[in-house]
């Protein structure tokens, strides 16, 4: 549930940066149709420039997308016969778009120079081919649903719009369960892509295309902040963060270290495995630190909460109630042993064997910033300050 709400919440993040772009260019459109030369020719730098970076930096559904781009682009300026085929076969055009803009919200991201990236241009091949099968047997197939009922109504939506609309549902569906930039700018393209065939985008396709572009540029950027700058395992923002934030501090700050209790003996009871989810919890709950704090994973299972601007008689109350919520929460492991034939047997024990509730707690050490000290300085007074409430009995805020 929670991962479909953060789907949902990247999707909108998304639509509404691509809508901000294009209602600013639409809102200006005068200033940039008379650029519009330039533009043409920039985007094609634009596009190749898109397809490396993404494949550098292993997005490599926003290299295909680009590419594809780039191949209609290049083909709207198709001399007869190809522009008569076109014309022609409008729309096996428009299916083969949306078959392959279906498919990249399908695939994963697997590198455009590899074994991967050449299955992955068979399947965007065989996309043109479905698109063409549907095409020339959708009478036959109209045939065999008027035979089993009556379709007359939506009869002429078959051909061309529900093929449109499976595709807008299911991609719809995988931006959501993805909850990722990359399929939800897939996802967009897929919606532009549409639009743009009913002509119910007023853009030159150069310009259309420039804001995609944009937008796959914004997410690549995004995503390779997040690559850097978070940590993997917790989504708590990681030490490199951390060390940014300490050339913007003020004069005034607060810095504490958190460390769990007894972790190794933990990770000896329970499994490595375990002890990765149970910190990944204790992550989210330090990472709802209320007072300004902001959290960081410093390494292991250490973390660092930084309080711009306040004392340690301010930041005493959030760390005390971070401390209190971690000890207070009971976590839900899966029980790494096999059950017994007797727990098998009986029903209670079948339904209640594998899970088992643990508790862990935190020591925390906190330091003000003294006068003429730097940030490091400030974070070893606080390491001590957690030496300190570790060696006086664990699971308490020591200064
Ligand atoms: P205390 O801090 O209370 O003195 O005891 P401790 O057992 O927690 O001691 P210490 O902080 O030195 O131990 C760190 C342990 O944390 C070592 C390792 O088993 C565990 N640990 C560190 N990083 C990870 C991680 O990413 N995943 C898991 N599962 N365990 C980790
Ligand atoms: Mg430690
Ligand atoms: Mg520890």
């Amino acid at each position: 549930m929670s991962q479909m709400i953060k789907g949902l919440k990247s999707l909108f993040f998304s639509l509404t940066f691509f809508s901000l772009v294009y209602y600013g260019v639409v809102k200006s459109q005068i200033f940039w149709l008379k650029q519009i030369v330039i533009i043409e020719q920039l985007l094609l730098v634009f596009l190749a420039v898109i397809i490396v970076f993404a494949s550098y930096f292993n997005r490599s559904r926003l290299a295909f997308l680009s590419m594809l781009w780039l191949i209609y682009y290049g083909g709207l300026s198709f001399t007869p016969p190809w522009s008569n085929w076109l014309a022609v076969h409008g729309d096996w055009l428009m299916l083969f778009g949306c078959f392959c803009i279906l498919l990249l919200s399908m695939i994963k991201d697997r590198g455009v120079v590899s074994i991967h990236g050449f299955y992955r241009l068979v399947f965007i091949i065989m996309a043109g081919g479905v698109a063409y099968l549907w095409l020339s047997t959708n009478e036959a197939i109209i045939a065999l649903l008027q035979s089993l009922t009556n379709i007359d109504s939506f009869k002429k939506y078959l051909l061309v719009e529900l093929p449109i609309i499976l595709s807008v549902v299911i991609s719809f569906w995988r931006t959501v369960k993805r909850a990722d930039l990359v399929t939800s700018a897939v996802f967009i393209s897929l919606l532009v892509w549409i639009l743009h065939h009913y002509q119910l985008i007023n853009l030159p396709i150069s310009l259309l295309l420039m804001l995609l572009s944009v937008h796959y540029l914004f997410v690549i950027v995004i995503d390779a902040y997040f690559l850097a700058y978070r940590d993997d395992l917790t989504a708590l923002p990681s030490r490199r963060a951390l060390n940014q934030l300490a050339l913007s501090l003020g004069r005034k700050y607060t810095v504490a270290m958190l460390d769990i209790d007894h972790f190794k003996k933990f990770n000896d009871t329970y499994g490595h495995d375990i002890g990765d989810q149970v910190l990944k919890l204790v992550a989210a709950k330090i990472g709802k630190v209320k007072g300004g704090g902001k959290a960081f994973r410093y390494g292991g299972e250490e973390f660092t909460i930084v309080f711009p601007s306040k004392t340690i008689e301010q930041a005493l109350p959030e760390l005390e109630a971070v401390r209190q919520a971690i000890q207070d929460y009971k976590i839900v492991i899966r029980q790494p042993q096999r059950k017994t034939k007797q727990q098998r047997s009986s029903k209670k024990g079948a339904k209640n064997a594998d899970f088992k509730t643990v508790n862990v707690t935190i020591s925390i050490g906190v330091a003000i910033r003294a006068d003429k000290q730097g940030f490091e300085q400030a974070l070893k007074c606080s390491d001590q300050a957690l030496y300190k409430a570790k060696k006086t009995g664990r699971n308490k805020v020591s200064y």
